[in-house]
């Protein structure tokens, strides 16, 4: 008897699946303002692959204000409100073949969805049921897990284990692909041991991706190259 092989596809959000054209940006300026009364252009933040509770630590150390948790609470209950008025604001769009990829994966016998991403879980079901993709990710590992993205690969590893076993996904060079954006997302998969498929839909171009050797490398997921990533890791 042969069981069903189960891989397991971890996907980031921004800049992955989709961009909020700047939504999310902005609602960190109008966060910090509103609860700490002080404006920032964000110009100095580098948000590309950083958590939401990076970047919030981020914005404490810069205007020397101490990272109280009590703090970092008060940022993330500002943020997220401001995150949902701006979603419809601002003119954002799913990134290029997700749409068609996400249900050709998800009804594959075996293989199981979740979101591996930087962003507060809370923002993450806002980004995605504004743009209708919220349902294929019953899990996840987020920014209220850790501030560090590279923690990240082994809780949402942790967390698909403990839905579809211990046994599951004992390769992670094997049975775990991670899809994303920036060299953060490549360094999270590596520090988890799982493979990588690197797309050039969000602000580093290709060879700033190569740079870093991600396993496959796709200008998007509409390519014959996202094509045979998804083949490769599926037939091993
Ligand atoms: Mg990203």
């Amino acid at each position: 008897m042969t069981s069903t092989k189960m891989k397991l596809l971890l996907f980031d959000i921004d800049g992955t699946l989709l961009t909020t054209g700047g939504a999310g940006e902005h609602g960190f300026g109008q966060a910090f303002q509103d609860a700490f009364g002080i404006a920032d252009d964000l110009s100095t933040i580098d948000f590309a692959g950083a958590t939401d509770s990076a970047i919030a630590g981020m914005l404490f150390e810069k205007h020397c204000l101490e990272p109280t948790p009590a703090r970092h609470e008060h940022f993330r209950t500002t943020y997220l409100p401001h995150l949902g008025k701006n979603l419809a604001r601002f003119q954002g769009r799913v990134m290029p073949g997700v749409r068609d990829w996400l249900p050709d994966l998800a009804a594959r016998p075996g293989a199981v969805l979740g979101l591996l991403t930087g962003n507060f879980s809370t923002a993450a079901q806002l980004k995605l049921t504004h743009y209708g993709l919220f349902d294929y990710f019953p899990f996840g590992a987020f920014a209220d897990d850790s501030p560090h993205r590279d923690a990240l690969g082994p809780i949402a590893l942790g967390r698909a284990r403990r839905i579809h076993g211990v046994e599951a996904f004992a390769d992670p060079a094997r049975d775990v692909l991670i899809i994303g954006d920036t060299p953060r997302d490549i360094a999270c998969a590596r520090a988890c041991g799982a493979r990588m498929l690197a797309v050039a839909t969000g602000k580093h171009n290709r060879a700033s991706l190569s740079a870093h050797g991600p396993d496959f490398l796709a200008d998007d997921l509409t390519c014959a190259e996202a094509a045979a990533a998804f083949r490769d890791f599926w037939e091993a």
